[in-house]
């Protein structure tokens, strides 16, 4: 990976899903939502070669692929199958900074076995988006060599699959995490500690999301700090996460490069797509986005981040 603007391929495997949000704003029901929905949508803007796989129930409106098609995103790897799409319930507190999940039916999800086609296994990078550590795995051993493994992952699995999550790790480059499931995963309070303790588990480089306090990049040879955009209206912070990796590994595939420099780039145009996500419920903050539109949020974080060197 070494030519600028090459636009490697990525693959993106995750849930696409139907969620009921509760909070401040009231409950609204089956938006579209997943990891994969938002980290595909995202990606779109920055390269024209994602591909998804995901499994979707026969009750999946299918306005949503659709959608996803015209981006320019290779669909042909969700399967419909017959029975319910992953559903996802989650309440947030009026802070709209602390949620609780309500109910998870993982519906077809329980049952899917992806195929990944031969398009699908040379992809040179991949990202596991949040879905459980053993289909994560499976994925993972039909591909062929990605130059770049990213990964996702939440308390859930951290809970209930940790052994599968740890040999997703070992072969993976990138974890993406909040600063919850980190403590969670190495029972270390510190976020450095916990980041030094991540990057002996296989990954080089650890992502920390903090939400509106911004992420986290520890690697080896050093740390940076994105700060998220300060925003007027926040109503839905679902896919956030999702949104931040979208924007980061859409940025690392249209780059075409994984040095130190390109990298934290990406962590800034994930923090300005998370912005976009949570002014609005589901993918509408993320839908018809124009270039001009992303360009004035990066103006917007570079006056946000911009300082004059200190000189004693
Ligand atoms: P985020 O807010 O970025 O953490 O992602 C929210 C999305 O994750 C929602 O749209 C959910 O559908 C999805 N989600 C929630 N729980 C799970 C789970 N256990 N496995 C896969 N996806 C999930």
């Amino acid at each position: 990976m070494h030519t600028r603007s090459a636009h490697r391929s990525l693959l993106v495997i995750g849930s696409v899903a139907l969620d009921d949000i509760d909070g401040p704003f009231g409950l609204h029901k089956d938006l579209l939502g997943g990891s994969a929905s938002f980290i595909a949508r995202v990606a779109s803007h920055f390269t024209k070669n994602v591909s998804v796989v995901a499994v979707i129930g026969d009750d999946f409106p299918r306005k949503h692929v659709d959608e996803l098609t015209a981006l320019g995103v290779d669909t042909s790897g969700i399967e419909t199958k017959p029975g319910e799409t992953f559903h996802w319930v989650g309440k947030y507190a009026d802070d709209l900074a602390t949620r609780e999940t309500l109910d998870t039916r993982l519906g077809v999800f329980a049952t899917f076995q992806p195929k990944l086609g031969q398009a699908h296994r040379d992809a040179e990078i991949v990202m596991l988006g949040n879905i459980d550590p053993v289909l994560q795995l499976d994925v993972l051993n039909q591909t062929k060599k990605p130059a770049l493994v990213a990964v996702d992952t939440m308390n859930l699995w951290i809970d209930i699959k940790r052994p599968d999550l740890l040999k997703v790790l070992e072969r993976s480059h990138l974890l993406m995490v909040n600063d919850e499931e980190a403590r969670l995963l190495t029972k270390q309070p510190s976020l450095r500690r916990a980041a030094s303790e991540i990057l002996k588990m296989g990954p080089t480089s650890v992502i920390i999301k903090r939400g509106d306090a911004g992420a986290m990049l520890f690697y080896e040879g050093g740390v940076f700090a994105a700060p998220a955009l300060p925003l007027s209206d926040v109503k839905d912070p679902t896919g956030a996460g999702d949104s931040f990796a979208g924007g980061l590994m859409g940025y690392l595939a249209y780059a075409g490069d994984l040095a130190p420099t390109t990298i934290r780039t990406a962590m800034m145009v994930g923090s300005v797509m998370g912005s976009f996500a949570v002014e609005q419920f589901s993918v509408d903050g993320i839908r018809d986005l124009s270039p001009a539109r992303i360009q004035q949020r990066f103006e917007h974080m570079n006056e946000l981040t911009h300082y004059e060197r200190v000189k004693l």
